[in-house]
């Protein structure tokens, strides 16, 4: 039975409890050749609060709270993807995120608060602008939409545990960078850099909370190995591979690299075979020209979620290796 105490640290009480719980499953599937009382250990050394213990009993008041967790990280997901909209449209033109505050494209009325809800506004005022009824794009709740169910699936994967926060940084930046690329076929360095820098700062971090020094240092050479590889590539042929890809690396590298070489390598995996299929695809329907340039940014990012989110099962069958 939990102890019973109130507000902020309750809430912390119930998130080190499921981490706990969480956390030991994931270190399991990820690193399995570590012995139990290793995890054990870790498990206790990563998580605040290592009173409580875990139960496997019906649904109890303490698990609904859980839900309610889970509930608050996917509306705080829509509102990330609320903000994201605003990095994916001005970024690229190199306007401020923070001011002016949303205004209509083509009636320049301001959007009010109760307007800017994420997905629910748009489908409310049946995608149009409430003054001059222009279509608003439905890419706008969609992206909000692919952000709450990134945020939903990290907590999934990765229970309350403290490098959580370091891949909502990732998945949020790769989201941004992914639908720029896609549509604009640029990755501003801006965006890469501060996704870096936060997600490095928080991955730091995380292991300053749980001491595995040789995970950070593991996922520290991958990003410089990545970032290596994709610079001599851009450097032999820069049609081939633009330095947009380049500094993206890095941010690949260290997310992946941080769960295991064999992560490293899916993601580069997945991330080139779907861009060849959905290439030979469009070539062969003559939706694209061989010669016309790919947004391979948009695979890179599709490929390292693809890794961090069904890793465990798609490397399942190399484990016996
Ligand atoms: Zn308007």
């Amino acid at each position: 039975m939990a102890p019973r105490t109130k507000g902020h640290s309750r809430l912390l009480t119930i998130a080190a409890r499921v981490a706990k719980a969480h956390l030991h499953r994931v270190v399991q599937r990820v690193f399995p050749f570590l012995d139990d009382a290793f995890v054990d250990e870790v498990a206790s050394h990563t998580v605040a609060d290592t009173t409580i213990a875990t139960s496997s009993k019906a649904l109890t008041r303490d698990d609904y709270e859980v839900i309610m967790l889970i509930v608050l990280t996917t509306l705080f997901g829509l509102a990330v993807g609320s903000f994201l909209n605003v990095v994916i449209y001005r970024v690229p033109r190199h306007e401020s995120v923070v001011s002016p505050r949303s205004a209509c494209p083509v009636c320049a009325a301001p959007i009010r608060g109760f307007d800017n809800v994420p997905v629910l506004s748009w489908l409310l005022l049946r995608g149009r602008c409430r003054h001059c009824r222009s279509p608003i794009s439905w890419r706008y709740p969609l992206v909000e939409a692919t952000c709450a169910g990134l945020f939903a699936g990290a907590v999934a994967r990765f229970g309350f545990t403290w490098v959580l926060p370091a891949y909502l940084v990732t998945l949020a930046g790769l989201l941004a960078l992914g639908a720029i690329d896609l549509t604009q076929l640029v990755l501003p360095k801006v965006i890469v850099y501060y996704t870096l820098a936060i997600a490095g700062g928080l991955f730091l971090l995380a292991t300053l909370m749980n001491h595995k020094w040789h995970q950070l240092l593991v996922a520290a050479l991958y990003a410089l190995l990545w970032f290596s590889v994709f610079y001599v590539m851009n450097l032999l042929n820069p049609r081939l591979l633009g330095f947009g890809d380049v500094r993206l690396a890095p941010l690949l590298g260290l997310s992946l690299g941080w769960l295991g070489v064999s992560y490293v390598a899916l993601g580069f995996f997945v991330a080139n075979l779907v861009g060849a299929v959905l290439g030979i695809v469009l070539i062969a329907t003559k939706r694209i020209r061989r010669d016309q340039p790919i947004p391979y940014g948009t695979f890179l990012a599709l490929g390292t979620a693809i890794a961090l989110f069904a890793g465990p099962q798609l490397l399942s069958p190399f484990h016996g290796l």
